[in-house]
This record gives structure tokens, C-alpha cells and sequence, in this order.
């Protein structure tokens, strides 16, 4: 089992498919972090926020594409993501 590395930022351009770290070409595990709440963040919202991570299977490298989610409990929703902001539908 691979020691998990720092999580990357990752900008997607077209596709993000390849692992840039080993070159594993079939796709990537997926993974919630919470963000955490302490720090500053342009996110306006009392809900928790979390990012969705994604991990290489072969090397498990991790990257962070920008997407968050937010789970509202019992109804499921919506949520739209413009960069590192968040608002619900
Ligand atoms: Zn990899």
C-alpha cells in the first residue's frame, strides 16, 4: 500500500483521464475530503463542504480538480461549482 502524497491541484484542460505522476490511463478512484471549516474560505454556507479527490489506482497519487460537493442529509440537491465556490440549487 502507497504512502498517500500531498494532495495536487489540477487544472483540467480536455480530459482527465492519465495519471500525470505514473501514466496509468484508466481513470481514477474517487475519494471526499471535508474541508476544513477553521480556515478561510470564500465558501458562504453553514453545510458541510467537501472536496471530491481524486486518487490514481496504480501509484495513488491524488489530485484536486476543483469540484465540491455538499450533502444536505435527506434531500438530495444539487450543487453548482464555479472554481473553489459553491451554492446549492
Ligand atoms: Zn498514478
Amino acid at each position: 500500500m502507497p504512502v498517500l502524497r500531498e494532495i495536487e491541484i489540477y487544472k483540467i484542460d480536455e480530459e482527465f483521464r492519465v495519471c500525470p505522476a505514473c501514466g496509468y490511463d484508466y481513470g481514477f478512484h474517487t475519494s471526499f475530503l471535508k474541508v476544513d471549516a477553521s480556515k478561510k474560505s470564500p465558501v458562504r454556507s453553514t453545510r458541510e463542504v467537501f472536496k471530491v479527490i481524486l486518487i490514481c489506482p496504480e501509484c495513488g497519487a491524488r489530485y484536486d480538480v476543483g469540484w465540491r460537493v455538499s450533502f444536505t442529509g435527506s434531500e438530495p440537491g444539487v450543487v453548482r461549482t464555479t472554481g473553489h465556490q459553491v451554492s446549492t440549487v
